[in-house]
């Protein structure tokens, strides 16, 4: 948030560059003072086309995690608010995230996105029930990632997406490498002979995907 100026002036520079708005969990701690009007507010820019991401970690608790659970209610409030889907992340706090996300759902729905996924079965299906997507990274292709690919598998077709997460998370055979948005194209390779698709008809899936859930991004500035 507090370097929002700078990354607005990023998208702002490349027609085919768009930011999201929001405190990443590690960072919760610092920015709670960050209302769910002013992420509104700034969400309504036309570059801006998601809130986030938020959520919570405790693999690494950077910050106290009353505080992620309070910086990530505000970003749920937000996405509901705004209709703009909420770019999730979430690392070892599979439990939490359930109880948070049923508990705000009842509340009234709101679009998210289930980034870099790398959490449990039940977190998988639990977002899927709520009307998430669920967005898999470099890790797929992981040597070691049979139980992640047997997640995928069972997420429906129409709620799955594919990521880079750059500069990290590299995918395989890029893997150690600095990761580039041109080498997602190894990951939607796996999630293809993961989910039994050929490699343009998944392309295809998960173009559709992203555009139907990020509304925001015009097709024709994306090319
Ligand atoms: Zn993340």
């Amino acid at each position: 948030m507090r370097q929002f100026d700078r990354i607005l002036a990023i998208a702002e520079a490349h027609e085919n560059v768009f930011c999201s708005v929001g405190t990443h969990p590690h960072n919760a701690d610092e920015e709670l003072d960050v209302t769910c009007d002013e992420l509104v507010r700034l969400a309504g820019h036309p570059k801006v086309v998601a809130i986030g991401e938020a959520g919570l970690d405790y693999f690494y608790d950077k910050a106290p995690r009353e505080a992620q659970a309070q910086g990530f209610r505000t970003h749920i409030q937000a996405a509901r608010q705004t209709g703009l889907p909420l770019v999730i992340h979430a690392r070892n706090a599979d439990d939490d995230m359930i109880a948070i996300l049923e508990e705000e759902t009842g509340k009234g729905a709101f679009p998210f996105i289930l980034h870099c996924f790398s959490s449990g079965a039940a977190l998988a299906q639990a977002g899927v029930k709520l009307g998430g997507y669920v967005s898999f990274s470099g890790i797929l292709t992981f040597r070691n990632s049979q139980e992640l690919r047997d997640i995928a598998e069972t997420v429906p077709h129409d709620r799955l997406l594919v990521e880079t997460d750059a500069p990290y998370l590299a995918p395989v055979p890029k893997r150690g490498k600095r990761n580039e948005p041109a080498f997602v194209a190894h990951t939607a390779h796996v999630l293809a002979e993961t989910i039994g698709l050929s490699d343009e008809e998944t392309a295809d899936l998960t173009t559709e995907n992203f555009f139907r859930l990020f509304r925001k991004v015009p097709r024709d500035a994306a090319r």
